[in-house]
Protein backbone atom coordinates (compact mmCIF):
# COMPACT_ATOMS: atom_id res chain seq x y z
CA UNK A 1 0.00 0.00 0.00
CA UNK A 2 1.45 3.49 -1.07
CA UNK A 3 2.01 5.60 1.75
CA UNK A 4 1.08 8.91 -0.12
CA UNK A 5 -1.69 7.07 -1.60
CA UNK A 6 -4.46 10.14 -1.08
CA UNK A 7 -1.45 12.33 -2.39
CA UNK A 8 -0.89 10.46 -5.15
CA UNK A 9 -4.45 10.55 -6.32
CA UNK A 10 -5.47 13.94 -5.78
CA UNK A 11 -2.03 14.88 -8.03
CA UNK A 12 -3.94 12.62 -10.60
CA UNK A 13 -7.29 14.52 -10.35
CA UNK A 14 -5.28 17.92 -10.61
CA UNK A 15 -3.73 17.18 -13.24
CA UNK A 16 -6.73 17.34 -15.46
CA UNK A 17 -7.43 20.68 -14.29
CA UNK A 18 -3.96 22.30 -13.50
CA UNK A 19 -1.39 22.38 -15.71
CA UNK A 20 1.33 19.61 -14.59
CA UNK A 21 -0.84 19.22 -11.61
CA UNK A 22 1.37 22.26 -9.64
CA UNK A 23 1.57 25.28 -9.09
CA UNK A 24 4.92 25.69 -9.80
CA UNK A 25 8.00 23.82 -11.80
CA UNK A 26 9.37 23.20 -8.97
CA UNK A 27 7.23 21.39 -6.50
CA UNK A 28 7.40 18.85 -9.34
CA UNK A 29 10.48 17.53 -8.64
CA UNK A 30 9.45 16.36 -5.29
CA UNK A 31 9.79 12.50 -4.46
CA UNK A 32 8.26 10.26 -3.96
CA UNK A 33 5.24 12.36 -5.07
CA UNK A 34 4.46 15.95 -4.35
CA UNK A 35 2.78 16.22 -1.36
CA UNK A 36 -0.89 17.86 -0.57
CA UNK A 37 -1.41 19.09 3.01
CA UNK A 38 -4.44 18.96 5.46
CA UNK A 39 -2.82 21.57 7.60
CA UNK A 40 0.26 23.40 9.18
CA UNK A 41 0.49 24.50 12.20
CA UNK A 42 4.26 25.97 14.32
CA UNK A 43 7.04 24.03 12.92
CA UNK A 44 4.68 20.88 11.61
CA UNK A 45 2.89 20.20 8.66
CA UNK A 46 -0.09 17.40 7.90
CA UNK A 47 -0.58 15.58 4.74
CA UNK A 48 -3.87 14.12 3.44
CA UNK A 49 -2.45 11.06 4.41
CA UNK A 50 -2.38 11.76 8.26
CA UNK A 51 1.53 11.74 8.22
CA UNK A 52 2.79 14.39 10.37
CA UNK A 53 6.34 16.71 9.59
CA UNK A 54 8.59 18.74 10.61
CA UNK A 55 9.15 21.24 8.50
CA UNK A 56 12.07 22.44 6.72
CA UNK A 57 11.37 23.47 3.30
CA UNK A 58 9.30 25.93 4.93
CA UNK A 59 6.80 26.95 1.72
CA UNK A 60 10.98 27.30 0.17
CA UNK A 61 11.98 30.16 2.25
CA UNK A 62 8.78 32.44 3.46
CA UNK A 63 7.86 30.78 7.08
CA UNK A 64 10.13 32.60 9.13
CA UNK A 65 7.14 32.66 12.27
CA UNK A 66 6.57 29.03 11.27
CA UNK A 67 2.83 28.38 10.04
CA UNK A 68 -0.41 29.53 11.04
CA UNK A 69 1.29 31.99 13.77
CA UNK A 70 -1.37 33.19 16.35
CA UNK A 71 -0.12 36.92 16.34
CA UNK A 72 0.78 37.00 12.70
CA UNK A 73 -2.46 35.20 11.87
CA UNK A 74 -4.67 37.63 14.03
CA UNK A 75 -2.67 40.92 12.37
CA UNK A 76 -3.76 39.89 9.14
CA UNK A 77 -7.24 38.69 10.17
CA UNK A 78 -7.57 42.34 11.37
CA UNK A 79 -6.68 44.08 8.10
CA UNK A 80 -8.65 41.84 6.34
CA UNK A 81 -12.08 43.10 8.21
CA UNK A 82 -11.15 46.38 6.62
CA UNK A 83 -11.19 45.00 3.43
CA UNK A 84 -7.89 43.11 1.30
CA UNK A 85 -7.55 45.30 -1.25
CA UNK A 86 -8.46 48.32 -2.58
CA UNK A 87 -6.73 49.60 -5.77
CA UNK A 88 -6.39 52.69 -3.64
CA UNK A 89 -3.42 53.66 -0.88
CA UNK A 90 -3.91 53.22 2.71
CA UNK A 91 -1.60 54.00 6.07
CA UNK A 92 -0.08 50.09 6.09
CA UNK A 93 1.89 50.82 2.79
CA UNK A 94 3.26 54.23 4.69
CA UNK A 95 3.68 51.79 7.86
CA UNK A 96 5.56 49.60 6.42
CA UNK A 97 7.68 51.57 3.58
CA UNK A 98 8.93 53.27 6.96
CA UNK A 99 9.52 50.20 8.90
CA UNK A 100 11.82 48.89 5.77
CA UNK A 101 13.60 52.11 5.05
CA UNK A 102 14.34 52.07 8.97
CA UNK A 103 15.63 48.40 9.00
CA UNK A 104 17.44 47.73 5.61
CA UNK A 105 20.43 50.25 5.42
CA UNK A 106 20.77 50.93 2.54
CA UNK A 107 16.89 51.91 1.89
CA UNK A 108 15.90 55.26 1.40
CA UNK A 109 12.44 54.63 0.11
CA UNK A 110 11.05 51.30 -1.43
CA UNK A 111 8.52 50.03 -4.29
CA UNK A 112 6.01 47.13 -3.37
CA UNK A 113 5.52 44.00 -5.61
CA UNK A 114 4.25 40.63 -5.03
CA UNK A 115 7.21 38.41 -5.44
CA UNK A 116 11.03 38.08 -6.03
CA UNK A 117 10.59 37.68 -9.53
CA UNK A 118 8.70 40.99 -10.46
CA UNK A 119 11.29 42.71 -7.90
CA UNK A 120 14.15 41.69 -9.86
CA UNK A 121 12.47 42.81 -12.85
CA UNK A 122 11.77 46.37 -11.55
CA UNK A 123 15.79 46.56 -10.01
CA UNK A 124 17.09 45.60 -13.23
CA UNK A 125 14.43 48.00 -15.07
CA UNK A 126 15.43 50.84 -12.36
CA UNK A 127 18.79 50.09 -13.12
CA UNK A 128 18.95 50.43 -17.13
CA UNK A 129 16.59 53.29 -16.68
CA UNK A 130 19.43 55.17 -14.34
CA UNK A 131 22.47 54.23 -15.95
CA UNK A 132 21.60 54.31 -19.36
CA UNK A 133 23.09 50.94 -20.38
CA UNK A 134 21.77 47.87 -21.17
CA UNK A 135 23.95 45.05 -19.99
CA UNK A 136 23.10 42.96 -16.66
CA UNK A 137 26.28 40.82 -15.13
CA UNK A 138 24.78 37.63 -13.27
CA UNK A 139 26.70 34.49 -11.92
CA UNK A 140 26.78 31.42 -12.07
CA UNK A 141 24.26 29.05 -9.50
CA UNK A 142 22.59 32.33 -8.62
CA UNK A 143 18.83 32.18 -8.83
CA UNK A 144 17.01 35.70 -9.37
CA UNK A 145 13.63 34.18 -10.57
CA UNK A 146 11.78 33.23 -13.58
CA UNK A 147 11.60 36.28 -16.08
CA UNK A 148 12.78 36.30 -19.49
CA UNK A 149 15.41 38.33 -18.90
CA UNK A 150 17.51 36.95 -16.32
CA UNK A 151 16.49 32.87 -16.13
CA UNK A 152 19.39 30.72 -17.33
CA UNK A 153 19.58 27.15 -16.78
CA UNK A 154 20.06 26.48 -13.29
CA UNK A 155 21.84 22.92 -12.88
CA UNK A 156 19.72 21.63 -10.15
CA UNK A 157 17.85 18.93 -9.47
CA UNK A 158 14.94 21.23 -8.46
CA UNK A 159 15.02 22.73 -11.93
CA UNK A 160 14.91 20.18 -14.55
CA UNK A 161 13.31 21.86 -18.12
CA UNK A 162 13.19 20.20 -21.38
CA UNK A 163 13.50 22.50 -24.36
CA UNK A 164 17.02 24.72 -23.50
CA UNK A 165 19.26 25.83 -25.78
CA UNK A 166 22.02 27.85 -26.02
CA UNK A 167 21.03 31.77 -27.19
CA UNK A 168 23.55 33.74 -29.51
CA UNK A 169 25.27 34.64 -26.80
CA UNK A 170 26.38 31.67 -25.70
CA UNK A 171 23.67 31.56 -22.67
CA UNK A 172 22.06 28.69 -21.75
CA UNK A 173 17.74 29.16 -22.26
CA UNK A 174 16.59 28.59 -18.79
CA UNK A 175 13.18 27.25 -19.92
CA UNK A 176 11.62 26.63 -23.66
CA UNK A 177 10.18 29.46 -24.96
CA UNK A 178 12.26 32.01 -23.64
CA UNK A 179 12.66 34.77 -25.89
CA UNK A 180 16.33 34.03 -26.93
CA UNK A 181 16.64 38.04 -27.36
CA UNK A 182 16.25 38.28 -23.80
CA UNK A 183 19.62 36.59 -22.93
CA UNK A 184 21.72 39.01 -25.25
CA UNK A 185 21.90 41.59 -22.88
CA UNK A 186 23.11 39.12 -19.91
CA UNK A 187 26.66 38.49 -18.84
CA UNK A 188 27.73 34.83 -17.10
CA UNK A 189 30.56 35.28 -14.55
CA UNK A 190 31.75 32.76 -12.13
CA UNK A 191 31.13 33.70 -8.62
CA UNK A 192 33.70 34.06 -6.22
CA UNK A 193 36.51 35.54 -8.37
CA UNK A 194 37.91 39.19 -8.07
CA UNK A 195 39.66 38.84 -11.41
CA UNK A 196 36.71 37.98 -13.65
CA UNK A 197 34.70 40.72 -12.09
CA UNK A 198 37.25 43.18 -12.62
CA UNK A 199 38.31 41.87 -16.01
CA UNK A 200 34.52 42.01 -17.38
CA UNK A 201 33.47 45.67 -15.56
CA UNK A 202 36.49 47.01 -16.69
CA UNK A 203 35.95 45.95 -20.22
CA UNK A 204 32.39 46.62 -20.70
CA UNK A 205 32.19 49.44 -18.29
CA UNK A 206 29.83 51.68 -20.81
CA UNK A 207 27.44 48.56 -21.72
CA UNK A 208 27.14 47.67 -18.01
CA UNK A 209 23.85 49.03 -16.38
CA UNK A 210 24.11 46.14 -13.06
CA UNK A 211 25.55 43.84 -11.25
CA UNK A 212 22.86 41.65 -9.52
CA UNK A 213 24.59 39.13 -6.87
CA UNK A 214 22.44 36.94 -3.80
CA UNK A 215 24.85 38.11 -0.88
CA UNK A 216 25.64 34.42 0.16
CA UNK A 217 25.00 32.38 -2.13
CA UNK A 218 21.89 30.28 -0.93
CA UNK A 219 20.82 28.85 -3.81
CA UNK A 220 23.67 26.89 -4.79
CA UNK A 221 25.30 25.63 -1.70
CA UNK A 222 24.74 28.09 1.35
CA UNK A 223 28.19 29.75 0.09
CA UNK A 224 29.61 32.74 1.51
CA UNK A 225 31.65 35.64 -0.10
CA UNK A 226 35.49 35.33 0.24
CA UNK A 227 36.25 38.14 2.58
CA UNK A 228 36.97 41.07 0.47
CA UNK A 229 35.30 40.00 -2.59
CA UNK A 230 31.59 42.23 -1.79
CA UNK A 231 34.07 45.12 -1.00
CA UNK A 232 35.54 44.54 -4.23
CA UNK A 233 32.45 45.13 -6.13
CA UNK A 234 30.56 47.64 -4.37
CA UNK A 235 33.97 49.88 -5.14
CA UNK A 236 34.04 48.51 -8.68
CA UNK A 237 30.52 49.04 -9.52
CA UNK A 238 30.54 52.77 -8.26
CA UNK A 239 33.95 53.79 -10.20
CA UNK A 240 32.52 52.68 -13.37
CA UNK A 241 28.72 54.31 -12.72
CA UNK A 242 27.56 50.78 -12.91
CA UNK A 243 24.34 50.03 -10.16
CA UNK A 244 25.07 47.21 -7.45
CA UNK A 245 21.93 45.25 -6.92
CA UNK A 246 21.49 42.39 -3.88
CA UNK A 247 19.35 39.96 -4.44
CA UNK A 248 18.32 39.31 -1.01
CA UNK A 249 14.90 37.42 -1.82
CA UNK A 250 16.50 34.89 0.30
CA UNK A 251 19.07 36.71 3.00
CA UNK A 252 16.21 39.49 3.34
CA UNK A 253 14.83 38.74 7.08
CA UNK A 254 17.00 35.83 7.62
CA UNK A 255 20.40 36.96 7.95
CA UNK A 256 18.74 39.55 10.54
CA UNK A 257 16.31 42.02 9.61
CA UNK A 258 18.87 44.28 7.72
CA UNK A 259 19.55 41.31 5.77
CA UNK A 260 23.01 40.17 4.11
CA UNK A 261 24.12 44.05 3.49
CA UNK A 262 23.09 44.88 7.44
CA UNK A 263 25.04 42.02 8.31
CA UNK A 264 28.44 42.90 6.29
CA UNK A 265 28.42 45.88 6.78
CA UNK A 266 28.17 47.22 2.56
CA UNK A 267 25.25 49.18 1.36
CA UNK A 268 24.54 48.18 -2.22
CA UNK A 269 22.27 50.91 -4.90
CA UNK A 270 19.29 48.10 -4.76
CA UNK A 271 18.24 45.04 -2.74
CA UNK A 272 15.04 43.07 -3.60
CA UNK A 273 13.25 41.29 -0.67
CA UNK A 274 10.31 38.78 -0.23
CA UNK A 275 9.87 35.49 0.92
CA UNK A 276 10.11 35.89 4.83
CA UNK A 277 9.34 39.29 4.46
CA UNK A 278 5.87 38.81 4.71
CA UNK A 279 5.93 35.36 6.34
CA UNK A 280 4.28 33.58 3.37
CA UNK A 281 1.78 36.01 1.86
CA UNK A 282 2.94 37.29 -1.39
CA UNK A 283 4.65 40.61 -0.78
CA UNK A 284 7.79 41.58 -2.44
CA UNK A 285 10.07 45.01 -2.44
CA UNK A 286 12.60 47.08 -4.32
CA UNK A 287 14.49 49.18 -1.73
CA UNK A 288 17.19 51.50 -2.28
CA UNK A 289 18.93 54.88 -3.12
CA UNK A 290 16.53 57.68 -3.35
CA UNK A 291 18.10 58.79 -6.51
CA UNK A 292 17.44 55.32 -8.09
CA UNK A 293 14.19 54.82 -7.11
CA UNK A 294 12.82 58.41 -8.07
CA UNK A 295 12.89 57.10 -11.63
CA UNK A 296 9.31 55.76 -9.98
CA UNK A 297 8.04 58.68 -9.17
CA UNK A 298 9.23 60.84 -12.26
CA UNK A 299 7.41 58.63 -14.89
CA UNK A 300 10.71 56.98 -16.08
CA UNK A 301 10.10 53.96 -15.16
CA UNK A 302 6.93 52.02 -15.03
CA UNK A 303 5.91 50.23 -11.77
CA UNK A 304 2.68 47.96 -12.20
CA UNK A 305 0.52 45.32 -10.36
CA UNK A 306 -2.78 45.25 -9.30
CA UNK A 307 -2.52 43.46 -5.58
CA UNK A 308 0.80 45.73 -4.96
CA UNK A 309 1.06 46.55 -1.87
CA UNK A 310 -1.87 45.52 -0.63
CA UNK A 311 -3.24 45.51 3.21
CA UNK A 312 -3.71 42.01 3.57
CA UNK A 313 -0.13 41.74 2.31
CA UNK A 314 1.77 44.82 4.30
CA UNK A 315 -0.40 43.59 7.53
CA UNK A 316 1.68 40.21 7.32
CA UNK A 317 4.78 42.47 6.36
CA UNK A 318 4.19 44.77 9.89
CA UNK A 319 2.97 41.48 11.42
CA UNK A 320 6.88 40.10 10.87
CA UNK A 321 8.67 42.57 11.33
CA UNK A 322 6.97 43.24 14.90
CA UNK A 323 7.58 39.75 15.74
CA UNK A 324 11.08 39.34 14.49
CA UNK A 325 12.20 42.70 16.47
CA UNK A 326 10.86 41.96 19.45
CA UNK A 327 13.47 41.30 22.36
CA UNK A 328 16.30 42.91 20.38
CA UNK A 329 16.86 40.38 17.70
CA UNK A 330 16.53 37.26 20.61
CA UNK A 331 14.72 35.76 17.18
CA UNK A 332 17.46 35.52 15.15
CA UNK A 333 19.35 34.25 18.17
CA UNK A 334 17.39 31.57 18.96
CA UNK A 335 17.06 30.49 14.82
CA UNK A 336 20.62 30.55 14.91
CA UNK A 337 21.43 28.07 17.63
CA UNK A 338 18.51 25.71 16.70
CA UNK A 339 20.27 25.50 12.94
CA UNK A 340 23.45 25.46 14.85
CA UNK A 341 22.25 22.48 16.89
CA UNK A 342 20.53 21.33 14.09
CA UNK A 343 24.18 21.64 11.69
CA UNK A 344 26.70 20.04 14.38
CA UNK A 345 24.40 17.30 15.25
CA UNK A 346 24.15 15.89 10.99
CA UNK A 347 27.50 16.35 10.66
CA UNK A 348 28.40 14.14 13.39
CA UNK A 349 25.85 11.24 12.57
CA UNK A 350 26.36 11.47 8.86
CA UNK A 351 30.37 11.14 10.28
CA UNK A 352 30.02 8.35 12.59
CA UNK A 353 28.02 6.09 9.94
CA UNK A 354 30.62 6.74 7.28
CA UNK A 355 28.64 9.25 4.70
CA UNK A 356 30.88 12.09 3.82
CA UNK A 357 29.41 15.34 3.92
CA UNK A 358 29.35 18.93 3.79
CA UNK A 359 26.93 21.52 5.68
CA UNK A 360 27.10 25.04 5.49
CA UNK A 361 25.33 27.29 7.33
CA UNK A 362 24.20 30.75 7.20
CA UNK A 363 22.27 31.78 10.02
CA UNK A 364 18.44 30.07 10.18
CA UNK A 365 19.41 28.78 6.61
CA UNK A 366 22.08 25.58 5.67
CA UNK A 367 22.78 23.35 2.64
CA UNK A 368 23.41 19.61 3.65
CA UNK A 369 25.55 18.37 0.43
CA UNK A 370 26.89 14.41 -0.04
CA UNK A 371 30.12 15.24 -1.35
CA UNK A 372 33.66 13.71 -0.94
CA UNK A 373 34.89 16.63 0.12
CA UNK A 374 35.57 18.46 3.37
CA UNK A 375 34.35 22.37 1.90
CA UNK A 376 32.28 23.45 -0.50
CA UNK A 377 33.31 26.80 -1.09
CA UNK A 378 32.58 27.04 -4.93
CA UNK A 379 29.91 26.37 -7.87
CA UNK A 380 32.27 24.22 -9.47
CA UNK A 381 32.87 21.86 -5.93
CA UNK A 382 29.01 22.27 -5.90
CA UNK A 383 27.93 20.76 -8.56
CA UNK A 384 30.34 17.92 -7.38
CA UNK A 385 27.93 16.77 -5.12
CA UNK A 386 26.10 13.44 -5.10
CA UNK A 387 22.66 14.65 -5.95
CA UNK A 388 21.20 11.64 -5.69
CA UNK A 389 21.91 10.24 -2.85
CA UNK A 390 20.64 13.73 -1.30
CA UNK A 391 16.95 13.29 -3.24
CA UNK A 392 17.05 9.26 -1.52
CA UNK A 393 18.27 10.57 1.68
CA UNK A 394 15.29 13.23 2.03
CA UNK A 395 12.82 10.57 0.51
CA UNK A 396 13.80 8.74 3.52
CA UNK A 397 13.44 12.06 5.87
CA UNK A 398 10.32 11.97 4.62
CA UNK A 399 9.39 8.37 5.55
CA UNK A 400 10.81 9.91 9.58
CA UNK A 401 8.28 12.48 9.50
CA UNK A 402 11.20 14.90 8.39
CA UNK A 403 10.32 17.36 5.43
CA UNK A 404 13.36 18.69 3.27
CA UNK A 405 13.64 20.34 -0.28
CA UNK A 406 14.89 18.12 -2.56
CA UNK A 407 18.58 19.87 -3.28
CA UNK A 408 19.87 20.26 0.29
CA UNK A 409 18.53 23.94 0.99
CA UNK A 410 17.29 23.52 5.08
CA UNK A 411 15.26 26.29 6.56
CA UNK A 412 14.55 27.27 10.29
CA UNK A 413 12.02 29.09 11.57
CA UNK A 414 11.28 31.26 15.11
CA UNK A 415 8.58 28.06 15.96
CA UNK A 416 11.48 25.43 15.53
CA UNK A 417 13.06 24.19 19.20
CA UNK A 418 15.00 22.04 20.76
CA UNK A 419 12.03 19.43 21.00
CA UNK A 420 12.32 19.23 16.78
CA UNK A 421 15.85 18.75 16.69
CA UNK A 422 16.31 16.48 18.83
CA UNK A 423 13.14 14.32 16.86
CA UNK A 424 15.25 15.45 13.26
CA UNK A 425 18.85 14.56 14.25
CA UNK A 426 16.87 10.57 15.57
CA UNK A 427 15.49 10.72 12.14
CA UNK A 428 18.81 11.60 10.48
CA UNK A 429 20.31 8.51 12.29
CA UNK A 430 18.17 6.11 11.13
CA UNK A 431 18.28 7.23 7.74
CA UNK A 432 22.25 7.45 7.44
CA UNK A 433 22.27 3.89 8.89
CA UNK A 434 19.44 3.19 5.96
CA UNK A 435 21.84 4.93 3.14
CA UNK A 436 25.47 4.43 4.66
N1 LIG B 1 15.77 35.74 -5.90
C1 LIG B 1 16.20 34.74 -5.13
C2 LIG B 1 17.57 34.84 -4.50
C3 LIG B 1 15.41 33.61 -4.93
O1 LIG B 1 15.88 32.59 -4.19
C4 LIG B 1 14.13 33.57 -5.52
C5 LIG B 1 13.26 32.41 -5.31
O2 LIG B 1 13.64 31.37 -4.81
C6 LIG B 1 13.71 34.65 -6.32
C7 LIG B 1 14.55 35.72 -6.48
C8 LIG B 1 12.37 34.63 -6.97
O3 LIG B 1 11.36 34.82 -6.01
P1 LIG B 1 9.87 34.33 -6.27
O4 LIG B 1 9.88 32.84 -6.29
O5 LIG B 1 9.09 34.92 -5.14
O6 LIG B 1 9.47 34.91 -7.59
Amino acid sequence: MNRYLQSVEKLQEARTYVAGGVASSLRASMKPTPLYVQKAFGARILDVDNHEYIDYMLAYGPLILGHAHPAYNEQIYEAMQNGSTYGLQHDGEIRLGQRLTEILPCAEQVAFSGSGTEAVMLALRLARAYTGKTKTVRFYGHYHGWSDAIFTSFPSPDFSSNGHSAAASGIIQGTGGQSQNSLQDLIVLPWNDPEALEETLTKHQHEISAVITEPVMCNSGCISPLPGYMEKMRELTSKFGIVLIWDEVITGFRLGLGGAHERFGIDPDLVTIGKAMAGGVALSAVAGKRDIMHLIEEGTVMHLGTLNGNSLATAAGLAVIQELSKSEGQAFKDMDRTATMLTEGIRSILKANGLQAVVNQQGPVFHLMFIDRTEVADFDTFNLRDSQLYTRFAEEMLHEGVLVRPNGLWYVSTAHGEKEVLETLAAVERVAQRIA
